[in-house]
C-alpha cells in the first residue's frame, strides 16, 4: 500500500507524526476510538501550535471530509454523554446513599484490591 505523508511543517493547524518512545493506548482526539500506538504517533496541532492529541488511522484515512464527520459524530456523543452525565450528577446528589462509604465499599470487597492513598 502506498502511503502519503502530509508534512504541514512544523507550525500551525495540521497533522504531525512523532516516534512514540513507548507504547501506549490513546483515545482518538477526533473520532474518540481507543487506539494502540506502536513506534510512531500522529499528533494534531491547532492554528496555535497547541497539540490537540493523537489521530487514529481509521481518521486518517478517512481524509479530511470524512475525519470531520467522524468528529462531528464524536461530539455528538460527548454532547449525549454530557447530558447523561449531568442527569446522573443531579440523582447522585438529590437521592443520596447510591454509593457505599469507603467501609462499605470494603466490605463489599469493591476496589479491594486498590493501593490505599488519598485522605484517610
Ligand atoms: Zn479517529
Amino acid at each position: 500500500m502506498e502511503s502519503t505523508t502530509h508534512t504541514p511543517g512544523t507550525e500551525g493547524f495540521g497533522l504531525r507524526a512523532r516516534a512514540a518512545g513507548c507504547m501506549f493506548k490513546g483515545i482518538c482526539f477526533l473520532c474518540g476510538n481507543m487506539i494502540g500506538v506502536g513506534d510512531t504517533v500522529a499528533e494534531l496541532f491547532d492554528a496555535g501550535n497547541e497539540r490537540l492529541g493523537i489521530v487514529c488511522p481509521q481518521c486518517i484515512e478517512a481524509g479530511d471530509g470524512g475525519a470531520a464527520t467522524r468528529a462531528r459524530t464524536h461530539a455528538r456523543r460527548l454532547r449525549e454523554h454530557g447530558e447523561r452525565l449531568e442527569q446522573v450528577a443531579h440523582s447522585l446528589a438529590s437521592q443520596g446513599e447510591v454509593l457505599p462509604t469507603p467501609p462499605q465499599a470494603e466490605a463489599a470487597g469493591i476496589w479491594g484490591d486498590r493501593e490505599q492513598g488519598g485522605e484517610t
